[in-house]
């Protein structure tokens, strides 16, 4: 008996292994249907071989998979800032262009007016959105000249706001008499009161220089 053991153990790793003749094979089986020594032999052994395989597969095939997550996350992580970034930029370069391109808007008799107010003087646009001015005048006079432009910005998305945006704070009271276009329309020109408001506007301004 503890000889044929003997056999049987020399025989079991290629068992285990498939490497034995099928008459071999039935050798091995019929000893250990019988000799639970020699079958505990071969399961030991089964799971000896398979376990550690197994496992090193399984860890590697986690940190392959983990590493592979993790560059697919990174690539998505990456190009979803860059998308994010790339449309941020164009935005910005969109109200950047918006606000840029601007183009003369012409005074037509009844389309730009002169408000006065408690706090001075406002200018009234009676066009679509908000228009820009530039104005420069004299001070003693308090004649003013004035041009007016407009931005892509101001034509088309300040109306979707709409806020009081073609009306604008220009000067405040007695501070001008009268305001004409760069090629000399007059715009507005002060009444009687508008005079004198700017005469006391004048010589409260010269007290104050100390003259
Ligand atoms: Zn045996």
């Amino acid at each position: 008996m503890k000889n044929d053991c003997n056999i049987i153990m020399d025989l079991l790793p290629l068992y285990a292994d498939g490497a034995l003749s099928e008459a071999s094979k039935e050798l091995v089986q019929e000893h250990i249907g019988f000799c639970e020594e020699c079958a505990n032999a071969l399961k030991g052994m089964q799971e000896s071989i398979k376990l550690p395989v197994n496992k090193e597969v399984r860890l590697n095939e986690t940190s392959f998979i983990k590493g592979l997550k993790k560059i697919v996350f990174n690539w998505k992580l990456l190009t979803g800032i860059m998308a994010g970034l790339s449309a941020l930029l164009l935005l910005v370069l969109s109200v950047m262009y918006l606000n840029h391109k601007t183009t003369a808007v012409e005074y037509d008799g009844s389309n730009i007016a002169i408000e006065k107010r408690e706090n001075g003087y406002y200018l009234r646009y009676n066009g679509k959105g908000e228009i820009l001015f530039s104005a420069g005048g004299n001070r003693e006079s308090g004649e003013w000249t004035i041009e007016f432009s407009q931005s892509l910005w101001g034509r088309y998305i300040d109306p979707l706001y709409d806020r009081d945006g073609n009306c604008q704070w220009f000067c405040e009271e007695g501070m001008i008499t009268k305001l004409t276009t760069m090629d000399g329309k007059v715009i507005w020109e002060g009444s009687e009161e508008d005079v004198e408001a700017h005469e006391q506007w004048l010589k409260e301004r010269s007290e104050y220089a100390g003259d």
